[in-house]
């Protein structure tokens, strides 16, 4: 996606370790009109998947998830990264963060999440895998299908967008960036 691209060259930072932050247009001050292009351009490549819920976890995958929702009319399900004491049917998985480097709990209620879904996941960033891997957890113990998984930034270096593929999973990055070496934003040619 060109404009995107153009934005996180324009306004992305690098950190060491491999790490972009995006927090003028993303992750902390929001652009809503990218945000909806995202969600145009999200909508058009998971147009053959039968869908009928959106889900993401707080916080981040919030913003482009609701878009999509709003797009698609359809529902949005966030996991929750705190277990919150009234929450009956509850799901729950651990999920590893290498930002924060250490491990959390994920969860949402079987009210939300159920055999006969078909969810389309929708997130910031697509690094490890991690969080993608503690979503497909969570469909199984629901019963639900992943019909797909979306993602604004996918970092290539890190290979979980391999593994998800590798699963068999309909895995679409609007932006790909191939390598951050030496504080150098390198896309991968699409
Ligand atoms: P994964 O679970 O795929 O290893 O990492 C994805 C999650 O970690 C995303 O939800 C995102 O919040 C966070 N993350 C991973 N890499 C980055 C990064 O380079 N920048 C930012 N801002 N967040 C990241």
């Amino acid at each position: 996606m060109k404009s995107l691209k153009e934005r996180i060259l324009r306004d992305g930072k690098c950190f060491p370790g491999g790490i972009l932050k995006v927090d003028s247009f993303i992750n902390h001050q929001m652009d809503p009109i990218l945000m909806k292009s995202i969600a145009v351009e999200f909508v058009r490549r998971f147009a053959s998947e039968p869908i009928n819920k959106i889900i993401t976890v707080e916080a981040s995958g919030i913003a482009p998830a609701i878009m999509v929702g709003y797009l698609l009319e359809l529902p949005v399900v966030f996991a929750k990264k705190k277990r919150p004491s009234t929450m009956e049917n509850m799901l729950s998985t651990t999920v590893f963060s290498f930002t924060k480097n250490r491990s959390y709990e994920i969860c949402v209620s079987r009210d939300y999440l159920g055999p006969g879904d078909k969810v389309l996941f929708i997130d910031d960033f697509l690094a490890n895998g991690n969080a993608a891997k503690g979503i497909l957890d969570l469909a199984k113990q629901a019963g639900a299908e992943v019909a797909g998984m979306g993602f604004i930034i996918e970092k290539a270096f890190q290979h979980g967008g391999e593994e998800l593929r590798n699963m068999g999973i309909h895995v679409e990055s609007l932006a790909v960036i191939e390598s951050l070496d030496n504080c150098e934003i390198r896309f991968k040619q699409q």
